[in-house]
């Protein structure tokens, strides 16, 4: 396995799980590769920091959005669909202007 190789798997490794085969690969690898080893410990460090900051995030009231906020924002939602639906049924009217 080359660096290359290793780097895809250690990414994707975050969103799926990789077959054994995968893993023993990768694991070889680590143990001969510093570069490799280094990336796949700041994909880690990364992970736990995205974590860390939405769980703040989550935790911090001045950073929710208000009630009117996101009724708002619900609205916008609705318009928007509701004018892109309405785009569909009329077929003179072109989508791209
Ligand atoms: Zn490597």
């Amino acid at each position: 396995m080359d660096c290359k190789h290793a780097t895809h798997l250690l990414s994707q490794s975050q969103d799926m799980r990789l077959t054994w085969r995968q893993r023993f690969g990768l694991r070889l690898h680590l143990m001969l590769c510093d570069a490799c080893t280094r990336f796949s410990r700041q994909l880690v460090m990364l992970r736990e920091a995205v974590r860390q900051t939405s769980i703040r995030i989550e935790k911090d009231d001045r950073l929710k959005l208000s009630h009117d906020a996101k009724q708002r924002i619900a609205a916008a939602m609705r318009d928007h669909r509701r004018s892109i639906a309405e785009a569909r049924q009329n077929p003179d009217h072109n989508l791209s202007d």
